[in-house]
């Protein structure tokens, strides 16, 4: 998608600070971060919104979270924990249009 933000970070068009990559999922830091670790956990194929998602994207949206555990094992943050959000629509508080996982932790997230 040429418009997309965050498809353009996983064509290496925008910068972004990357952390993890596989042959499915791109994550980055989140340039305006609410915790002390605040990655944003995207596939790399577009798919605009969970509220959308189709049977189809469930491999792909499942592989962010798995991600996830990697980059929480990677971390050392398997036993603390983290906190995953997704947020869905304009009310969700959905900004980006391109499914991401929000992956915070560290700490209390600022502004929940
Ligand atoms: P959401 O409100 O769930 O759509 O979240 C979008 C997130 O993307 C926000 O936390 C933004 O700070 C973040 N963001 C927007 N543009 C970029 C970018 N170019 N690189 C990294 N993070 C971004
Ligand atoms: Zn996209």
């Amino acid at each position: 998608m040429k418009d997309c933000v965050f498809c353009r970070i996983v064509a290496r068009e925008t910068p972004a600070d990357i952390e993890y990559e596989d042959d499915a999922v791109l994550a980055f830091k989140d340039i305006y971060p609410k915790a002390p670790i605040h990655l944003l956990i995207v596939p790399k194929r577009h798919i605009a919104s969970i509220i959308v998602m189709e049977r189809e994207d469930a491999e792909a949206i499942g592989r962010c979270f798995l991600a996830a555990r990697s980059l929480g094992e990677a971390k050392g943050l398997a036993e603390r924990g983290y906190r995953l959000r997704v947020n869905c629509g304009p009310e969700g508080g959905q900004v980006v249009y391109h499914v991401h996982v929000h992956f915070l932790a560290g700490g209390r997230e600022r502004g929940a």
